[in-house]
């Protein structure tokens, strides 16, 4: 599709991490048995009155801050009226033509980018406002299921510009929101639970174009693989359609995951049907200056600034640096370690290429890991003062991943400590020496490099635990006598 470019923009739904719901003091919490997390404010009964909860506004200012909206001193909530099973009241309090946050941008790094300035752009932010979740749907043959549990639970609709032009960028725009409601603690953003979920718009135009082709929107994708792969589908599709002569209508596509395309749901309807309107029930919304201003005195570093300062401060690559800020646990992990240990490069390591290869292996988190940050770095002490090898480490390493042990008490348990004694190397040196008369024999015919062979012996008799540094020194010592 040479001639054609595409043109996306998204909607995605942040779940806000609070205590109750956003209308009434329902635990917001993720499952249970269906139903029992409801009340008479989110079943809609007649007669109740919705309060709004004060963490989910302030978390929804934080999330505008750090995505550099313009906060609304002046905001509202409206009612959304539809008749589906998914909301008791037959409408839902969203925002309308007064959201909290306004014309934000998010910086995106990566491959695949369009444009002059190839793997980095900005992403404008249309809007950000507040509403309430609806439930769960559940469609079984013959039957449907509706679980009100998630009814009322803090949800913002983060809306983008148009402004991406290939999947990729639309995966690091997923990806760097995620991130910054993670580091905020806005959000846990697990998908597998429904915390983030996105739409897509996508239309293409012939490149050269002003004008907006027919959009299409996406609804429901519940991973941003799925995204992705919807978008490429759609970038295949739509210009096939055109290049045979025919139209393309506004309307809304479901995803199958399976059979990887995109299937029609429904033509779209336009906001009129909504039949918005201010909700009577609830006051409108004003911040002062000093409430915006002490809500962004709270914001986090953001993983950009982190990922900088772990370059400046701790002189790791920027590959390292990127890695451990891709998640804030991951990062905090690092940064807890890092004041114990020496080098905080051998600490990067040793996350990178062992714990999150563990962590993969076993399908957890870092927050469900066994060894905390400073077990890690207690760990890499006794190899920077000498107790124990690299060698040995990395099996020290494996048992504390499974048991949640501390080094010092494995190492001591399993006699693991490096011989560092003069006499003891000795020992095993002159053994290798004794029973390896051909190898020493190419030494002293100028084959040096057999060294390496007297070493692995000594390492072997040692079972690992020799100080490798001192084995050598002594070997040369004997083997040039
Ligand atoms: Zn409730």
């Amino acid at each position: 599709m040479s001639q054609y470019e595409a043109v996306i923009g998204l909607e995605v739904h942040v779940q806000i991490k609070t205590d109750s719901k956003m209308f009434c003091s329902c635990a917001n919490r993720f499952g249970g048995e269906p139903n029992t997390r409801v009340c008479p404010v989110c079943m809609g009964y007649p007669g109740v009155l919705p309060v709004p909860n004060k963490t989910a506004i302030m978390r929804t200012v934080a999330a505008g801050l750090l995505t550099n909206c313009e906060i609304a001193k002046f905001s509202k909530f409206d009612r959304k009226s539809y008749f589906y099973p998914d909301m008791p009241k037959n409408y839902q309090i969203s925002q309308y033509d007064l959201p909290f946050c306004l014309r934000g941008n998010v910086h995106i790094e990566g491959e695949g980018f369009s444009g002059e300035d190839m793997g980095s752009r900005d992403i404008g932010i249309t809007r950000i406002h507040l509403e309430e979740d609806v439930a769960k749907l559940t469609h079984l043959p013959g039957s449907s299921g509706v679980d009100y549990n998630r009814a009322g639970i803090p949800l913002m609709e983060i809306v983008s510009e148009p402004d991406m032009r290939t999947p990729n960028e639309a995966y690091a725009y997923l990806n760097k929101l995620k991130q910054i409601m993670q580091y905020a603690g806005i959000s846990d953003c697990d998908m597998e639970k429904g915390q983030m979920r996105c739409d897509v718009n996508i239309s293409v135009r012939k490149v050269g174009e002003e004008k907006f082709g027919t959009k299409i929107e996406i609804k429901n994708l519940n991973s941003f693989r799925a995204a992705h792969r919807s978008l490429e589908y759609e970038i295949w599709r739509q210009p096939q359609v055109l290049d045979a002569g025919g139209t393309l209508n506004q309307e809304t596509r479901g995803w199958n995951d399976d059979r990887g395309e995109t299937y029609l749901m429904r033509t779209k309807e336009s906001d009129h049907d909504y039949r918005y309107f201010p909700d009577p029930d609830l006051m409108p919304v004003t911040l002062e200056e000093e409430d915006i201003e002490k809500i962004r005195a709270t914001l986090p570093e953001l993983p950009d600034a982190m990922r900088q300062r772990f370059v400046k401060d701790y002189a790791l690559t920027e590959y390292d640096a990127k890695v451990l800020t891709q998640e804030k646990a991951i990062a905090d992990y690092f940064e807890t370690g890092v004041q114990l240990v020496n080098n905080p490069k051998t600490l990067a390591n040793w996350i990178i290429s062992e714990l999150l290869r563990e962590l993969s292996g076993a399908s957890i988190s870092i927050e469900e890991c066994q060894v905390s940050g400073k077990q890690l770095a207690d760990m890499i002490k006794l190899i920077e003062n000498n107790t124990i090898s690299g060698k040995i480490a990395k099996d020290v390493f494996a048992e504390m991943f499974k048991t949640g042990k501390d080094a010092p008490v494995i190492v001591k348990e399993k006699g693991l400590e490096q011989v560092t004694d003069t006499g003891a190397i000795e020992g095993l040196v002159d053994q290798a020496i004794a029973n390896n008369h051909p190898q020493v024999q190419q030494y002293k015919d100028g084959n040096h490099k057999v060294i390496q062979f007297f070493v692995g012996q000594v390492m072997k008799l040692s079972k690992g635990k020799a100080n490798p540094q001192m084995v050598v020194k002594m070997l040369k010592g004997k083997l040039d006598a």
